[in-house]
C-alpha cells in the first residue's frame, strides 16, 4: 500500500484512542492489516531484483507519495493544536503506521542489503494483496476519503 493511506489510518487511530500505549502499537499493527486489502503500489521489490534498483518512475511515485504522506500527517496533527499532546500522538501514530515500510527504504534507495532487511521485505511481501492500478488505487483513495469523512464528523 502507498504511504499516504497508511498515514491517514494512523491519524484516525490517534483521534479515536487517546492512550498512546495502545494507539501507537495499534497504528503499527494497522500497517500489516491494511496490506491485506487489495491495492496497488510501485513494485520496488521485483524491479530491484530485475534491474538492481527501482525504476525512475517508481522512485518518483515513491517520492511524491512520501511527501504527500508527510504533509498530510503534519496537517492533521496541526489541526489538533493547541492540544500539543494530541498533535504529538497523531504524529507518532502516523509514523508508526508507515514504520514497516520506512525500514525497507535503505534497502531500495541506499542499497543496504543486509540479511535482516531482506527477511523483513520477504515477510512484508507475504502479506501484500496486489491488484491492478485502477482497482488498487481506488481502494486506497476510498480509504483516505473514508478517514477524512470520519475525522470531520466527530
Ligand atoms: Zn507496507
Amino acid at each position: 500500500m502507498l504511504e499516504t493511506p497508511h498515514v491517514f489510518i494512523g491519524a484516525a487511530i490517534a483521534s479515536k484512542i487517546p492512550d498512546p500505549f495502545i494507539a501507537v502499537p495499534l497504528a503499527f499493527a494497522s500497517h500489516f492489516l491494511f496490506e491485506m486489502i487489495p491495492h496497488w503500489n510501485p513494485h520496488l521489490n521485483s524491479e530491484t531484483q530485475k534491474y538492481g534498483r527501482p525504476t525512475r518512475r517508481s522512485t518518483a511515485i515513491t517520492a511524491v507519495d512520501s511527501t504527500l504522506a508527510l504533509v498530510s500527517g503534519s496537517f492533521i496533527a496541526y489541526q489538533a493544536l493547541p492540544n500539543t499532546g494530541q498533535a504529538l500522538l497523531i504524529l507518532a501514530c502516523c509514523f508508526a503506521a508507515v514504520l514497516p515500510d520506512v525500514l525497507e527504504g535503505p534497502y531500495f534507495f541506499l542499497k543496504l542489503r543486509t540479511k535482516w532487511i531482506k527477511k523483513w521485505i520477504a515477510f512484508q511481501k507475504s502479506l501484500q494483496n496486489d491488484t491492478t492500478p485502477f482497482w488498487g488505487l481506488l481502494t486506497q483513495a476510498a480509504t483516505v476519503l473514508a478517514v477524512i469523512f470520519w475525522l470531520r464528523n466527530q
